[in-house]
């Protein structure tokens, strides 16, 4: 997708610290931390949000969860806990339009949300 910034993450036309990759996911280092561990889970296929998921789309988003996991496990997360967080739209706080999933960790973290 032409003018995508996380669509050009994927085809490294932007550099991005990646963590995770394989053939339909890419995990990349937030380059704005909200937490001392937080990191991206896109992907690589453009969809532009949460509410534009299909059918189809279902066993890639079961496996960018499975990965989350796995990267938290390896991270050492698991021990303390994490959140993932979806931003689904403007009242969401959503500002890239390409799907993604934040994994957070390492310190405590609120809630609610602000
Ligand atoms: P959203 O607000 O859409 O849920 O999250 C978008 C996230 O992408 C933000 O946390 C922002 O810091 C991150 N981001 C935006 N542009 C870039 C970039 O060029 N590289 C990286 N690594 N992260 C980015
Ligand atoms: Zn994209």
């Amino acid at each position: 997708m032409e003018n995508c910034i996380f669509c050009k993450i994927v085809s490294k036309e932007i550099p991005a610290k990646v963590e995770y990759e394989d053939e339909n996911i890419l995990a990349f280092h937030d380059i704005t931390p909200q937490a001392p561990i937080h990191i991206v889970f896109i992907p690589k296929k453009h969809i532009e949000s949460l509410d534009k998921i299909i059918v189809e789309d279902i066993e890639l988003i079961g496996s960018i969860h499975y990965q989350i996991a796995e990267v938290a496990r390896k991270l050492g997360l698991d021990k303390t806990g994490y959140r993932i967080v979806n931003n689904m739209g403007k009242d969401g706080g959503q500002t890239v339009f390409h799907i993604h999933f934040h994994l957070l960790g390492n310190r405590p973290l609120k809630w609610p949300p602000g």
